[in-house]
């Protein structure tokens, strides 16, 4: 396979086919420098040499009923997680302010629970958006599971929703494996539910739990197919109490290998080189926008540490591009 000829293909707009991916995931040595460079053309055609961020808070942690089998904040695994209620707007619009100051374009508020119905807890959230939204510094977004009702999309998206984060995961195949509490579909369900709102749709998967070539090119495809304008693409970082904990992590090389063949199954979305960036890319970090990747995130994940903003926005600019969006750097 020459993949500068499939770069080509891209380019023009065309898309490769499933065997084609499944073969770039086998790419090694020299090639593998192929395909990251093709990658890398593809990010600057499509996505310019402009680098999003975003930053994401825990609203609500720990104690979900859920069993997703990577997460140290369901209920069921002993990970010594801090658990706590539904924040204040007030908090939650103060860290928003905070993460629009160290450069984000865009703030998730993140809680560890099965779904979001109507309520008051819907109501404590869309008065957050609606704060965060009239003070015009950053977008709020929102990473609040399952939604079942269309009437809570539609009050989401009436109070300023900017993007959703909902996550296939993995591949409708692998997932049993990895949740029994909701299935792959709930997932679709609930992405559909906020596009019909005209929600901009954030979703992708966690690369490591254990999944064949085939599913990670089934999950690319999937998320091709449900018109996701953000790919997060997560590495997982094991935590120990969980059934992964002692999951080995995945190589830089296979990390950057992901990114590249995402960048060609989904050229113009913006791909996240998100979860799991810092332990697994180790010094290869700066080799993830060379390898497709377009966006990355700002500060802390929900239960693990990030590594300073300044440090991220240092590395956007050494790596001869540019922070997109406002207040990029903004000393802080
Ligand atoms: S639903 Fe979310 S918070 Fe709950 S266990 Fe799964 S990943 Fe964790």
């Amino acid at each position: 396979m020459d993949v500068f000829q499939l770069r080509d293909r891209v380019l023009k707009g065309g898309r490769i086919t499933r065997d084609e991916a499944r073969e770039l995931f086998t790419f090694e040595g020299p090639d593998l420098q192929d395909l990251f460079a093709a990658a890398n053309r593809i990010r600057h055609h499509f996505r310019g040499s402009q680098v999003t961020f975003c930053s994401i808070m825990n609203v609500k942690s720990g104690k979900c009923a859920e069993d997703c089998v990577f997460c140290a904040q369901s209920v069921r695994y002993q990970t010594g997680v801090q658990d706590y209620q539904l924040l204040d707007v007030e908090a939650i619009v103060t860290e928003a302010r905070d993460a629009a100051k160290r450069g984000s374009g865009c703030f998730g508020l993140v809680a560890a629970w099965r779904g979001l119905s109507k309520g008051k807890v819907l109501d404590t959230v869309c008065e957050a958006l609606r704060r965060i939204r009239a003070e015009g510094v950053i977008h709020p977004d929102a990473s609040l599971g399952i939604i079942e009702d269309a009437s809570v999309a539609k009050a989401l998206a009436e109070a300023g929703l900017h993007e959703y984060n909902h996550n296939l995961e993995t591949s409708r195949r692998f997932f049993p494996k990895i949740c029994t509490t909701h299935t792959y579909d709930d997932r679709l369900r609930t992405i559909r539910l906020l596009k019909a709102e005209g929600i901009h749709i954030c979703s992708g998967g966690i690369f490591g739990l254990g999944e064949t070539i085939e599913d990670r090119v089934d999950m690319l495809f999937d998320l091709h197919e449900v018109g996701a304008d953000t790919v997060p693409v997560n590495f997982l970082n094991p935590v120990a109490g969980t059934p992964m904990g002692d999951v080995p992590k995945l190589s830089p090389l296979d990390c950057l290998r992901c990114l590249a063949v995402a960048r060609f199954i989904l050229p113009g979305v913006d791909i996240k080189s998100a979860g799991g960036r810092e332990v697994c890319l180790r010094d290869l970090q700066g080799m993830m926008f060379f390898a497709g990747a377009s966006s990355t995130m700002l500060g802390n994940y929900l239960t693990t540490l990030g590594r300073s903003s300044a440090m991220d926005l240092q590395l956007v600019q050494d790596c001869g591009l540019t922070a997109a969006e406002k207040g990029a750097f903004a000393a802080y």
